[in-house]
């Protein structure tokens, strides 16, 4: 299986250790695949650039979640895609994603050369697989199914998913489900049998399964991914 983790397994409100370190903690891991969190735009400026393509060598597969912006025709998400864009490059990285709720104007994402996921939301852009789904085909985007997010719509999204967009989708975020009235996920190990059921179908896929786990550091990630393992039977 095409296991990674996200920089944003490290992050804590109040308490973020950096993307420059996340990504050498997660070097430490037998990992292939890496998706690198600028929600906060500001950690562009914190990043060395140099430094990161070193550590980033040994990766199959970088992804870039993109800042958390509303994407539309004005002055900051023509600074912010350039910038990205930039990242996108000069890394060689294979994906870039943000949340449907975040795009206001699609034309202002895929003004570019670089491979756009759209990623399915919840809390306050919460749209069901159907609207989702409209929108995806509407701009012809390609998905990245975040199946904590979808599990808030019931049991049966993460397969209404499959079975819509299952060519569209791909790469997976993988964690518990939603901790109660929270946008931050559970780890996987605390996750209910009921809820594994319901995202059994991404067994199935052939692509990038990203833990994006919350307030886990490198011992507790080693475990995840012993546990995750053992759930995919590899
Ligand atoms: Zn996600």
């Amino acid at each position: 299986m095409k296991l990674g983790v996200s920089t944003g397994s490290f992050y804590k409100p109040g308490k973020w250790i950096g993307t420059q370190k996340a990504i050498k903690e997660i070097s430490k891991l037998d990992i292939k695949n890496i998706e690198l969190g600028f929600i906060d735009f500001e950690r562009v400026f914190k990043f060395d650039l140099k430094q990161a393509k070193k550590d980033l060598k040994g990766f199959k597969t970088i992804g870039i979640h993109l800042p958390a912006i509303h994407y539309k025709k004005n002055k900051e998400t023509e600074f912010v895609t350039k910038v990205m864009f930039l990242l996108y490059k000069k890394l060689k990285a294979d994906y870039v994603v943000t949340h449907s709720g975040w795009v206001k104007n699609p034309h202002y994402l895929k003004n570019k050369k670089w491979k756009v996921l759209i990623e399915n939301d919840t809390g306050s852009y919460k749209t069901g697989y159907k609207k989702f789904g409209n929108f995806i085909k509407k701009h012809k985007f390609n998905v990245l199914l975040d199946v904590n997010h979808a599990s808030d719509y019931g049991l049966k999204e993460v397969n209404n998913y499959i079975k819509n967009f299952k060519n569209k989708i791909k790469v997976v975020h993988l964690a518990g489900g939603h901790k109660r009235k929270s946008i931050w996920h559970k780890s996987f190990s605390k996750a209910t049998k009921k809820f594994l059921k319901s995202i059994e179908s991404i067994k199935k896929l052939n692509i990038p399964i990203i833990i994006e786990d919350n307030k886990i550091g490198v011992r507790e990630l080693k475990k995840e991914i012993k546990k995750v393992k053992e759930w995919f039977n590899v």
